[in-house]
């Protein structure tokens, strides 16, 4: 069990709510706080991101109500989530609201903590590592490199209608961030992909897909800004995936340090 005096954890207050960032998958990534929050919470309310050897370290009395989308039904509304947040930490209850990597990012953590502050909630950010560079990290894959790339953008694939955001300026990213880290990208990749090749990053460019980073699940396609979207098809990777476009790519078969539990599928 975690030390929390010493590691200078906070009390969970009753009536509070915690949002906390699950990592992406591997329960091994939680922080110190996530594990304590989880060892303390009355309820959990998680999303369907989050992996289910991480809601199970909840103690046995908690309540586990599942926030996202599951067996095909339809996600609840974010105003019902955030209204449920609400009401739980209303009725006195210490509420742990999980979410998949970080909270904030692309995680809509901003609008729960928002609701929270207007209806005058206290709450607390517990960060988590995000898919993007925590993912990126299992596949052997540095997000930065000095001598290869000293920027870094990480970008939906995804609008809330589902199509490629249009607020996107892809002309400036491709012109001036050497990696691309898009979330939530595989179905729009080859528009994506065609868009940076016209704005003139080369066809040739390395492109990473990583799908169910961090989990035994966890397979990594390696593959051309010009190719990706077809062979990810043709490999029939699955969702989630993290998809890193750039020259760090080529760092790699260098630094697969989890080796063959990846499967590489061509
Ligand atoms: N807050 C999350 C992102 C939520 S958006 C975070 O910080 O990681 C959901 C997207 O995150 C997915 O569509 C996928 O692009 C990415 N993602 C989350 N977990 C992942 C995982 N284990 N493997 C690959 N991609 C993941």
């Amino acid at each position: 069990m975690i030390d929390s005096a010493r590691l200078h954890l906070p009390a969970f207050a009753p009536g509070s709510v915690w949002l906390v960032g699950a990592g992406p998958g591997d329960p091994g990534l939680l922080s110190a706080l996530a594990l304590h929050a989880l060892a303390r919470a009355d309820a959990v309310v998680y999303d369907a991101l989050v992996d289910p050897r991480i809601v199970e370290l909840a103690r046995p009395e908690a309540i586990l109500e599942p926030a996202g989308k599951r067996g095909g039904r339809p996600s609840p509304r974010q105003p019902d989530i955030s209204a449920r947040l609400i009401r739980l930490a209303q009725g006195g209850a210490r509420v742990l609201r999980l979410k998949g990597g970080d909270p904030c990012v692309f995680g809509r953590g901003g609008e729960e903590a928002l609701a929270l502050a207007e209806a005058g909630i206290p709450f607390r950010i517990v960060p988590g590592i995000t898919a993007g560079i925590g993912g990126l990290a299992y596949a052997g894959i540095p997000v930065t490199h000095r001598d290869i790339a000293s920027a870094v953008t990480f970008v939906t694939g995804h609008d809330r209608a589902g199509a490629v955001p249009d607020a996107v300026d892809w002309d400036a990213i491709a012109r001036g961030s050497p990696v691309i880290v898009l979330y939530m990208a595989l179905p729009h990749l080859a528009h994506i992909a065609a868009r940076l090749v016209t704005a003139g990053r080369p066809p040739s460019e390395p492109v990473a897909i990583v799908s169910k980073a961090t989990t035994a699940a966890q397979r990594v396609l390696v593959s051309t800004l010009a190719e990706a979207a077809e062979a990810a098809a043709a490999a029939r990777i699955e969702a989630p995936t993290i998809i890193v476009i750039g020259e760090v790519v080529r760092l790699r078969p260098a630094l697969d340090w989890l080796g063959g539990a990846a499967q590489e599928p061509r």
